[in-house]
């Protein structure tokens, strides 16, 4: 049977299609530019219907009913959804109330939903939601300590992301450890253009690096991590900045790009800081503290961990830097370290396919 994986953002559409019970990669690709001026491809529809004449023109799949079903990337589940779900009318009425709490990727995400449903209306569609890993993180790390009514009037808390691809290391770590999977203590670092940590007790995420939004906790390609969030009306008043200009400071123009002045990708700030360029170094500095800082306090959090887990396209390439934070790592604690390759895609696959299976019995 084969299982499409649609990971839909606001511009772009990333698709796989597995075959399983091999979990066999058979196709994969993007679609870039949705919407787009200029672009051919004017909607999240058109761009699934480019997907699937793509899959049919290749041969990829002679017949569409050869799709048993769909897999989505859904940012926000808030706290309603904390597993993954079979999408109906209802859950799509959810989601909709959850896309207040991640407006830029959800109404995205559920346009991909849509538009799968119209050329796949009689099989599974499920929603995999980034958070929904992270509902298991207690409420004395999830709470912030404000004044409680935001909590409860809008929901303010600490929800954290990257649920797929910390759950898909967690396993292969089981893998490798020959250790059955609820009895692990994990700690496992997502390192791409967006960064987080999270400790995982017994298989279940007990706390992790990211927030209310992506925004909070490492240095990021863009994003700056923790603040004091007072530093923020300091520099509106200062500059006379709106909310949104501020914003933008915080997700688009900080992080490694602030610091450095020169770039988001960690390449360039590698080969900027070999070449003696100092604040690609002091950005290389920052980021590294900053993951430093989480691991001894989950390390804590956790009394010890099974192994720490680097993953994301600087967790699994940039060797030297791992080495490094491996190093210090075993002057202060006795534990593994690993890097393990995440594929998000297919874990949304594998846990569509465990939830289709399960429904039939
Ligand atoms: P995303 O979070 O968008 O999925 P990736 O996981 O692909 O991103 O990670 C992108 C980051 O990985 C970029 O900062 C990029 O510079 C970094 N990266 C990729 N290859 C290397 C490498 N060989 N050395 C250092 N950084 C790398």
């Amino acid at each position: 049977m084969k299982i499409l994986v649609i990971n839909c953002g606001s511009s772009s559409i990333k698709y796989k299609l597995y075959s399983f019970p091999k979990r066999r990669l058979i196709a994969g690709g993007l679609v870039e530019k949705v919407g787009q001026n200029g672009s051919d491809i004017k909607s999240h529809k058109e761009g699934v219907e480019a997907i699937i004449a793509k899959l049919i023109d290749e041969k990829v799949v002679r017949d569409l009913k050869e799709i048993v079903a769909v897999g989505h990337r859904v940012v926000h589940g808030g706290e309603t959804f904390c597993v993954p779900h079979l999408v109906d009318k209802a859950v799509i009425k959810k989601m909709k109330e959850c896309a207040e709490l991640a407006p830029l990727h959800n109404p995205a995400n559920l346009a991909g939903i849509i538009a799968c449903k119209e050329f796949f209306p009689s099989i599974a569609h499920v929603a995999v939601f980034d958070t929904s890993f992270h509902q298991s993180i207690p409420k004395h790390a999830y709470m912030y300590a404000l004044p409680i009514e935001y909590y409860k009037k809008y929901g303010i808390r600490r929800y954290g992301f990257h649920g797929a691809s910390h759950q898909f290391v967690a396993h292969q770590c089981a893998r490798i450890l020959k250790k059955p999977y609820n009895k692990l203590k994990l700690i496992t670092c997502h390192l791409g253009n967006g960064c987080s940590i999270t400790a995982i007790n017994k298989g279940k995420s007990v706390d992790t690096s990211m927030g209310f939004t992506p925004l909070e906790g490492l240095v990021m390609g863009t994003r700056s991590g923790d603040i004091d969030p007072a530093v923020a009306f300091y520099i509106m008043e200062k500059e006379n900045l709106s909310y949104h200009e501020m914003d933008e400071i915080l997700n688009r123009k900080s992080g490694l790009v602030g610091i450095s002045g020169v770039s988001n990708d960690m390449r360039d700030i590698v080969n900027g800081a070999k070449k003696g360029h100092k604040r690609c170094k002091l950005a290389l500095d920052i980021f590294i503290y900053r993951i430093k800082k989480y691991i001894g306090a989950y390390h804590l959090i956790l009394g010890g961990a099974d192994a720490i887990c680097f993953t994301g396209g600087i967790g699994e390439n940039n060797k030297q830097m791992i080495s490094g934070i491996k190093k210090d790592i075993s002057k202060a604690i006795k534990t593994k370290v690993l890097v393990v390759p995440t594929d998000e895609e297919l874990m949304i696959a594998n846990l569509t396919f465990k939830l289709i299976e399960s429904d039939k019995q």
